[in-house]
């Protein structure tokens, strides 16, 4: 399966995206593990793409592009593949479309978890990572209304989109994910 896994910050799409690795096992290429991790080893990129992300800001499309472009030629994605944190604008989206169609491999789906606002803000203050202070929430909810919510239309537009319900338990909302995953699986 080759899935775009979008949500707000705060709506569990880091456990959820557990889960279904557990379960369906495709590479999992989450683009804020991969800039903490080049954060954490020093290098020029992720120096670079801490400023943004300290802020809550977005990293440069042209960055977290090629990191992808070079991402998905590995080996492991051959069998499919999960983006949780990309695309994250229609920049980036567009970017991804040209590659899978070069490749010949589209994507067979997009999920949404949805997550009213007001949650999102209770959670995510409530979750102490170094990038959750107020201020940097606030900038990710904004960037996520501003210029991640449009994909929804795009990819809605291309009958690539599910919305699952993001409230309730772990196991429930997994359940949701399952109905839809389960037949393309
Ligand atoms: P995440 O763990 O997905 O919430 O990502 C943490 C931070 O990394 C975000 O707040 C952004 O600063 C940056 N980031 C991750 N993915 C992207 C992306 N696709 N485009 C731009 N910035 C990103």
């Amino acid at each position: 399966m080759r899935l775009v896994f979008i949500g707000p910050p705060g709506a569990g799409k880091g456990t959820q995206a557990e889960r279904l690795i557990a379960k369906y096992h495709p590479a999992h290429l989450s683009t804020g593990d991969m800039l903490r991790a080049a954060r954490d080893a020093k290098t020029e990129i992720g120096l670079k793409a801490d400023e943004y992300m300290s802020a809550g800001a977005l990293v440069p499309d042209e960055v977290i592009i090629s990191i992808i472009e070079e991402r998905l030629t590995a080996d492991d994605c051959a069998e499919g593949f999960l983006l949780d944190g990309f695309p994250r604008t229609i920049a980036q989206a567009e970017a991804l479309d040209e590659m899978l169609t070069k490749k010949n491999t589209p994507l067979d789906l997009v999920l949404e978890l949805r997550v009213p606002e007001e949650e999102l803000f209770k959670r995510l203050a409530g979750r102490g990572r170094a990038d959750d202070t107020p201020e940097a929430i606030r900038n990710r909810l904004t960037s996520y209304a501003n210029q991640t919510s449009p994909l929804l239309d795009y990819y809605s537009k291309k009958g690539l989109l599910q919305t699952i319900n993001g409230l309730g338990t772990i196991d429930e909302i997994f359940t949701r994910m399952e109905g839809i995953l389960d037949k393309i699986a």
